[in-house]
């Protein structure tokens, strides 16, 4: 059955022929066919169909891309989160309470974890999510946190090395050659990406190589978690290595953004993670200008960064990373579908999946102007 999406004040396609960044119409419409975007154009010219939606001038994007999350866990750390308000610092060995209480936790409260936080994210306009596993660190609770996140999308990530567990704290290198040999045949085939946390306090550059490498033997492509606690070497081996993606990206030297500009590596920042560790925000200014494609992405997990929403992160991207509107509503559609790999969302053009948001608004403008209000009326998902 055939839908027309009608009225629409003003229509985002991110069509990279466009003049434009976001590739604006005005008075637009779409066509929406067997999941598939099938005809977008000017409302006067729409063709007939047999279900027309007329959206009163409304704004349509194309439905979020959110390229990073960790939603497979049990617990929260709000008790943390309070501390680090009243003045502590965060460092990546809070994850460790995190694994202590997912690995305790049924299958079914993880699965009911994830669609509660899925069905948050569908409801502010996600249409797409990557979720990674890394709160299990066992070969089995890894395996089962991939197989929990694979009943909910296809965009699966292997973080085996997400932080060494406690029972490996004297042998860190056992536990590398546990990430990359049996954990990671367990894991693989729930698996589409790989993902290694590259910092102080979680794994140095030579241990990433390894175990992007190991994955990269069976098929899984690499993206990294890098630069967010300090300066690093992360960023610069996710470009040496050409992966789809580098996360965080918080502190970077002009060197690493150098290296990023030479390359197809996506710079995917997180602000709500620095919004809740009250660390600087990435200069995501610079990276633009240097021609460097960046997204956005929410991070959504229980210890840096507990927000399921990508209209926070815009917001925060306008407001206090250099971005305008139209930057940051692009990094969260186009930038996000890039940094997976995925040509078939985040923008509206025929043959793109029909995955729609439509805003109780009338620009994307609106999303970073009206911070906090839920503006998402509808989201359709193919
Ligand atoms: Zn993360």
């Amino acid at each position: 059955m055939s839908t027309l999406v009608t009225n629409i004040g003003e229509l985002v396609t991110n069509d990279p022929a466009a003049d434009d960044l976001l590739g604006l119409r005005t008075d637009a419409a779409v066509v929406i066919d067997g999941g598939l975007v099938t005809w977008v154009g000017a409302a006067s010219a729409a063709p007939a169909a047999d279900e027309v939606i007329d959206v009163g001038g409304a704004a349509v994007l194309p439905g979020f891309v959110d390229s990073h999350s960790h939603l497979v866990f049990a617990g929260d750390r709000a008790p943390e989160f309070r501390a680090r308000m009243a003045g502590e610092s965060y460092a990546a060995g809070g994850i460790r309470t995190t694994v202590a209480a997912t690995r305790a936790a049924s299958d079914a409260d993880l699965e009911a974890g994830v669609a509660r936080l899925v069905a948050e994210m569908r409801s502010q306009g996600t249409t797409t999510v990557e979720i990674k596993s890394g709160y299990g660190l066992t070969v089995d609770d890894e395996a089962r946190s991939l197989r929990i996140a694979s009943a909910f999308t296809t965009e699966t990530t292997f973080l085996g090395a997400h932080v060494v567990p406690p029972e490996y704290a004297d042998d860190p290198a056992g536990y590398v050659a546990l990430v990359t040999g049996p954990m990671l045949t367990a894991a693989a085939p729930y698996a589409r990406w790989i993902d290694v946390f590259c910092e102080r306090g979680a794994f140095d550059a030579d241990q990433a190589r390894a175990i992007l490498s190991a994955g990269a033997a069976l098929g899984l492509r690499g993206r990294l978690h890098a630069n967010q606690l300090g300066p690093g070497p992360g960023v610069q081996l996710a470009a040496e290595l050409g992966l789809a993606a580098v996360d965080h990206c918080t502190y970077l030297s002009d060197d690493d953004v150098h290296a990023l500009r030479d390359t197809e590596t996506v710079a995917t920042l997180l602000p709500g993670v620095e919004f809740s560790t009250r660390q600087p925000y990435p200069d995501a200014r610079s990276l633009v200008d240097a021609g460097v494609t960046v997204a956005l992405a929410s991070d959504c997990n229980p210890g840096s960064s507990y927000t399921s929403s990508l209209p926070f992160c815009i917001a925060l991207a306008v407001r206090d990373m250099g971005l305008t509107p139209a930057e940051a509503v692009w990094a969260a559609t186009a930038g996000g579908a890039e940094a997976l790999g995925r040509s078939d969302v985040g923008s509206l053009v025929p043959g793109s999946r029909a995955d729609l948001v439509l805003l109780d608004a009338p620009s994307h403008v609106h999303l970073a102007y009206r911070p906090g209000v839920p503006l998402v009326a509808r989201t359709w998902v193919s």
